[in-house]
């Protein structure tokens, strides 16, 4: 076995003075015994300025705060204690080596206490976490971003708003220029409030996905879009497809959903969950524009609550009722 080299006796206080972490050591009178190179570049305060001082005193924001009830509580148990940085983002005020004022950094703090003789003292570990819950905040934000582009709902998985109207723009925009045809559902489940009243809102979602996804099921052209529009409304565009094709499918999807079953509240108008669906066809006259569709098929979908729900009604043009 080879000899391990004598350790210097002056090691110990040169690693201190290297440390990435701030180290504070106070007695039981919450006196500071030790303060290290990283707490004295980050608050400004030298080691002998401090030595001797009451914590406390010399911090006297942190009175009353989670950190002394940390301090207190692990001198008194003997145990542990970690903050929260969540809760206390940064409780010393501490700032980037070398830059004074400014933003404070944050801090992670534990509290270790341990016995020396028949002394108690408490070890306090600073860690400078800014740089972590900057790579966070950013990560957070740009996860956002990303939602907020998204084409897909976040409960239901099938289409979002945003895509509806993209994919209703496009397809107007062929329908013009081919002279094609093009069909438009706007839906709503029935009574829905009763649901999430009885059910409770959790049960109202999973409600939604179920319906959500028996609706999109039954679109099977790769150009179809089954989208949901907003809260309990989904809305279909159908390309290539005649007022009376669309209303087929209508009347097929409100089967489909009232096949289901899915046991509705006892203050709905039916036993089950159904939808009203209202129907639209562009028309290059009259429905030449998103906005003009939707508000016809959004009439038809009142009128379909008004006659009862669990019903289909299409918008007929004015030629046709005239005829
Ligand atoms: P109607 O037959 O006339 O459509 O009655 P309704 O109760 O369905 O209509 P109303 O517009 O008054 O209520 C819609 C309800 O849908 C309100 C809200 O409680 C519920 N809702 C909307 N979005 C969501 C959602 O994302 N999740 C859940 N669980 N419920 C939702
Ligand atoms: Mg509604
Ligand atoms: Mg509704």
């Amino acid at each position: 076995m080879t000899e391990s080299a004598p350790v210097p006796h002056q090691l110990p206080a040169r690693v201190l003075g290297l440390a990435q972490l701030g180290l504070i050591v106070i007695d039981a009178d919450m006196h500071i015994v030790m303060w290290n190179q990283w707490m004295a570049s980050r608050s400004g305060k030298s080691s002998h300025r401090v030595l001797g001082q009451d914590l406390f005193d010399l911090y006297g924001e942190l009175r009353g705060q989670r950190l002394e009830q940390a301090v207190l509580s692990a001198m008194q148990s003997n145990l542990p204690q970690t903050l929260s940085p969540a809760l206390n983002p940064s409780p010393f005020p501490l700032y980037p080596a070398g830059s004074w004022g400014g933003e404070r950094v944050e801090q992670a703090v534990s509290v270790t206490p341990f016995n020396e003789g028949k002394e108690r003292f408490c070890l306090i570990e600073v860690s400078d976490i800014s740089a972590i819950v900057g790579r966070e905040r950013q990560l957070r934000s740009q996860a956002e971003a990303l939602r907020a582009q998204s084409y897909v709902d976040g409960l239901t998985g099938i289409a979002n708003r945003r895509h509806f109207d993209v994919a209703l723009d496009r397809e107007l925009r062929r329908a013009q220029r081919n002279d094609g045809q093009l069909s438009l559902l706007l839906m709503d489940i029935d009574s829905f409030k009763a649901y999430n009243d009885h059910f409770g809102h959790q049960q109202g979602d999973a409600c939604l996905t179920l319906v959500a996804e028996a609706f999109a099921s039954m679109l099977q052209r790769p150009a179809d879009l089954a989208a949901r529009y907003g809260g309990e409304e989904f809305a279909a565009v159908l390309p290539d497809t005649s007022c009376e094709q669309a209303a087929q499918h209508a009347e097929a999807i409100r089967a489909k959903i009232a096949s289901l079953n899915i046991t509705h509240a006892p203050a709905a108008t039916r036993p089950h969950v159904t939808m009203s669906i209202g129907v639209a066809t562009f028309d290059k006259d009259q429905l030449n524009e998103g906005a003009a569709m939707l508000a016809a098929a959004d009439s038809c979908l009142y009128a379909a609550k008004k006659a009862g729900r669990d019903c289909v009604i299409v918008y007929r043009h004015q030629q046709e009722n005239a005829a």
